[in-house]
């Protein structure tokens, strides 16, 4: 333990307990000769991007980790969501969680559709089937569940209802690549999937996306979206928009895709660690992955009770902060209380006690290559210490407001 007064605590004049800081999110990168190996090549052979050979073999290589018939790789996520929601011809209101990255929300309404918010469910934090059904209306025309944090939406009662109302599904995989449901890759649920590359992602293509489906229309209708809608030479037959992938993009994410394996693991043994070091430690909660299925264990979710931990999630990350330990609030505060929707949609919050909840509870920990099990054991070490001095850590920092 490296704290042994409250004095010593950073926020509090102390050393932080880590000399540099330690990120949230630190790109997983893979082997950097194979990338400039790749780089060299591409240069060679002068093919940027248009398809090229590298963005192919990303595409096959996703295809055969999702076990799904298509992949097409994109520039990014977001703009693979809003070719999705164009491709299925959604229109109208489309249901989707709250507890999300904005770009969820963004793709829909980039196109004039209403994104329509859902509460979550309580332990897994993914959209709750059951308010689905209350918000349809004549207008809906599609739901778009996020596996967030890699932990998969309940996709059973999803189809459920979208079947018994007529509705197109898909889902925003951009945190479960490697993830499997009930045996099943994710990438093989809904009419498609959309994965994010994005740097922060657990596969990184500096930038990326790419959409996997089964279906063979919606794969060529999406191939065709995302390249102006060129159908050969001369000919374009749709609406489309400039989605591609670049060479470098793909290069990048061959590369950290071949790092995965290592990646899962780091992440696993850090997870594990975080679990067992905070098992009894009152009012936190590391959330679960399901042990019978493949995890990628990106994200180390905490839930902070005030009640029961003594001192609040934001002041917790304040402390942890100073202590150079990157810890984030995300998805804080929710999508509804960001624009437009905040204004479009005042009394959202009303129908959101769940993501409300949950949005001011969730503080994610440091994990990836950046942190190793020591350094678990120094940061849940930490919050021991934060527990057992709660009351003297409370007073001390009202007196030093
Ligand atoms: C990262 C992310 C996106 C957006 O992906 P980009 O590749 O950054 O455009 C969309 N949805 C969720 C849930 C994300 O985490």
């Amino acid at each position: 333990m490296n704290k042994s007064s409250i004095g010593d605590l950073a926020i509090l004049g102390g050393t932080p307990l880590f000399s540099e800081t330690i990120h949230v999110g630190k790109p997983n990168i893979g082997s950097r000769d194979r990338l400039f190996e790749r780089m060299n090549d591409l240069l060679d052979r002068g093919w940027l991007t248009n398809n090229g050979p590298y963005v192919r073999e990303l595409e096959r290589k996703l295809a055969e980790l999702t076990g799904t018939r298509h992949c097409i790789a994109m520039c990014n996520g977001t703009v693979a969501l809003e070719i999705a929601a164009r491709a299925l011809g959604l229109s109208g209101e489309v249901i989707v969680p709250s507890f999300t990255f904005v770009a969820t929300a963004h793709c829909l309404q980039w196109q004039e559709i209403r994104p329509v918010f859902c509460d979550i469910q309580q332990n897994s934090h993914t959209i709750d089937p059951e308010c689905i059904e209350r918000l349809i209306t004549p207008e809906t025309s599609g739901i778009i569940g996020v596996h967030l944090w890699g932990t998969p939406c309940d996709t059973d009662a999803i189809a459920a209802v979208a079947s018994r109302r007529g509705l197109k599904v898909f889902y925003d995989a951009s945190h479960a690549l490697g993830v499997s449901h009930g045996g099943t890759m994710i990438g093989n649920f809904g009419e498609l999937e959309v994965f994010s590359f994005h740097a922060t992602k657990f596969v990184n293509c500096f930038e990326g996306g790419a959409i996997v489906t089964n279906n063979d229309d919606l794969a060529e209708k999406i191939r065709l979206m995302k390249n102006f809608g060129f159908a050969g030479m001369d000919n374009v037959i749709y609406l489309g928009t400039n989605g591609k992938m670049s060479e470098p993009s793909a290069a990048m994410g061959l590369t950290s895709l071949e790092g995965m394996g290592e990646f899962v693991a780091v992440n696993k043994a850090n997870h594990l660690a975080y679990t067992e070091h905070l098992a009894n430690l009152a009012g936190c909660r590391i959330l679960e992955y399901d042990e019978n299925q493949k995890n990628n264990y990106q994200y180390i979710v905490l839930e902070i009770e005030e009640q029961e931990f003594g001192i609040d999630r934001n002041t917790l990350v304040k402390i942890l902060h100073a202590e150079n330990i990157r810890a984030r609030r995300y998805f804080y505060p929710g999508v509804h209380r960001m624009e437009p929707y905040r204004t479009l949609y005042p009394d959202a919050a009303q129908g959101l006690p769940r993501t409300v909840d949950v949005a001011n509870k969730v503080v994610t920990l440091p994990t990836g290559k950046a942190v190793d099990p020591d350094a678990v054991g120094r940061i849940c070490g930490l919050f021991r210490f934060l527990f057992q001095n709660r009351d003297g850590i409370r007073a001390a920092l009202k007196r030093a407001a």
